[in-house]
């Protein structure tokens, strides 16, 4: 018998297959995590909707070693992103091409959309 678990470590490795968006372009609030980071920034995060995307170091103005930043983003955007994500990622893989059930990344990103619907 098996229990379904749902591991925050796992949703962190999940999250980090995520595109996001070039720091440069960002506004303000959105680089410090305070709305989300795929959105404009006319609907708040709050606790309950807001997901934490984790520790990010980006190139900022194209300089090394850039930023470091906290980003965080609505469910709905984070599923988007996952899409997203799958969509750049099946068709160049040879895993998902063969046999897309087999592929770990391909399993993850299925896996955050269904979490965060
Ligand atoms: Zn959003
Ligand atoms: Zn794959």
């Amino acid at each position: 018998m098996s229990t379904r678990t749902d591991s925050t470590v796992d949703s962190r490795e999940a999250l980090a297959l995520l595109t996001l968006p070039d720091l440069d372009g960002l506004a303000d609030a959105q680089t410090r995590g305070a709305s989300c980071v795929w959105c404009p920034d006319d609907t708040p995060l709050t606790p309950e909707t807001a997901v934490d995307l984790g520790e990010h170091l980006s190139p900022l103005d194209g300089r090394d070693p850039g930023m470091r930043w906290f980003p965080r983003a609505h469910h709905r955007c984070v599923q988007t992103a996952a899409l997203a994500a799958l969509h750049d990622h099946a068709p160049l893989c040879e895993q998902c091409v063969d046999d897309a059930s087999a592929c770990e990344t391909g399993l993850t990103l299925r896996r955050l959309m269904r979490e965060y619907r």
